[in-house]
């Protein structure tokens, strides 16, 4: 596959650091971590000694960080990958953007060290794709702060989080009950009184380790409303571009992993005295998906570039997110056709595959809202 323009030899020799990195730090362990449902505490030590915790959200560091979530993504492993994006760049981009200097020093540094693993507490039972039917709420407390009530769902890192950065409504919503008004942004401790969470069993992504959160009351300082209060509206638009152009390049990553796995097999495995790769059939599907993310890998980085200049337009975002998980459905669909029986095995490498990437077309918006909004 070519790379980028914006490729420098400085930034090739990151790409082959960074696989190296992972390759150690995360492929040893990965299989057990989805058994277990969650990645290692000691884990997100580990990355953050390397550096991997804090590269850039925005301007020129930027592109480092996208060639990190591509080989986040070429690990193969989707739940993996989801954590670690959720932590570095999807839940604590919030703080670095609308952080105050006493919450970036309480939370996004710890989070950069590997100390305090961050979450992203948005969804609901009611408020998926249609976040105007929020529940979750914040009311005044006697003696200062707020008091939060309300359940969250499919809250990535969820078990593990040491805090939550939590969309919560803020006023009452009885101009307009089915608007996103009125709602802000808070950072919630996860060992707060009244924080109750319990793990979600998924179809895929098993080691992102996806909760059901519940705030029964729970007492927040004020100094922990994160952006302007009442108005995170604009915030979350802001987040969920940045949240789709990562998600869009984590999955360009799975879709490379994918068909490395697919052409070794095809090459591999025999059927009536050639190898899968001498039919045409089988060649020709390995061809088109290949050439579909030759096309989605340089839109991704054309996103990534663009964002790098802050001109990362929400019509971009959404069409890389889109298009980068529909393809990574198609590949693990063929790559699991080819497989045979063996690729229907629960263990296969091909079943995780497919499992994970039916969740990244749900996950950060579902297809049809996406297209939608384009
Ligand atoms: C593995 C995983 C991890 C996640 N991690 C997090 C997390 O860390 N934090 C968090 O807050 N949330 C998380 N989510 C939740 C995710 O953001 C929501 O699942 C997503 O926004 C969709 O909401 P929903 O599941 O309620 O689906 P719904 O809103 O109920 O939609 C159901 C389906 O309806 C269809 N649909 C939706 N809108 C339209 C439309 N406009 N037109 C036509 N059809 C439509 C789509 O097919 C959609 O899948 C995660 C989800 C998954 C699967």
């Amino acid at each position: 596959m070519s790379r980028a323009f914006w490729e420098s030899p400085r930034h090739a020799e990151f790409r082959t650091r960074v696989r190296e990195i992972l390759r150690n730090a995360i492929l040893p362990h990965a299989d057990r971590w989805e058994a277990q449902g969650h990645v290692d505490p000691e884990a997100w030590k580990t990355l953050a000694a390397q550096g991997l915790l804090s590269h850039g959200h925005h301007g020129e560091a930027f592109l480092e960080s996208a060639i990190l979530l591509e080989e986040l993504g070429r690990t193969g492993y989707a739940g993996v990958r989801a954590g670690v994006g959720v932590h570095a760049y999807m839940a604590t981009s919030y703080l670095d953007l609308f952080g105050t200097p006493a919450q970036r020093e309480a939370y996004l540094e710890p989070a950069r060290r590997g100390e305090r693993l961050a979450a992203l507490a948005i969804t609901e039972a009611d408020a998926g794709s249609d976040l105007s039917r929020l529940r979750t709420r914040a009311r005044p407390r006697e003696g200062g702060g707020l008091l939060v009530d309300g359940e969250k769902l499919y809250v990535a890192n969820g078990s593990q989080a040491s805090f939550f950065v939590t969309l919560v409504r803020t006023r009452d919503q009885k101009a307009a009950p089915r608007a996103l008004t009125g709602v802000s942004l808070l950072l919630i401790d996860a060992d707060s009184p009244g924080v109750r969470r319990t793990g979600q069993r998924m179809l895929g992504w098993r080691s992102a380790d996806v909760c059901e959160v519940v705030f029964d009351n729970v007492a927040v300082p004020e100094d922990r409303v994160l952006g302007r209060r009442d108005h995170a509206l604009m915030h979350i638009v802001q987040g969920l571009d940045f949240e789709r152009l990562a998600a869009g390049l984590l999955a360009v990553g799975g879709v490379a992993h994918c068909l490395e796995l697919l052409e070794e097999h095809i090459r591999r495995r025999r059927v009536k005295d050639t190898p899968l790769y001498g039919h045409q059939a089988v060649r020709h599907a390995f061809a088109e998906l290949t050439a579909d993310h030759d096309l989605v890998s340089q839109y991704g980085r054309h996103a990534a570039w663009l964002h790098s200049r802050g001109e990362l337009d929400s019509r971009t975002a959404t069409v890389l997110k889109l298009k980068a998980t529909e393809l990574a459905v198609r590949a693990a669909h063929v790559c699991l056709q080819f497989h045979g029986a063996q690729g229907c095995l629960d263990e296969s490498t091909a079943a995780r595959l497919y499992r994970d990437a039916s969740a990244g077309t749900i996950a950060a918006g579902a297809s049809e809202l996406l297209r939608d909004l384009i």
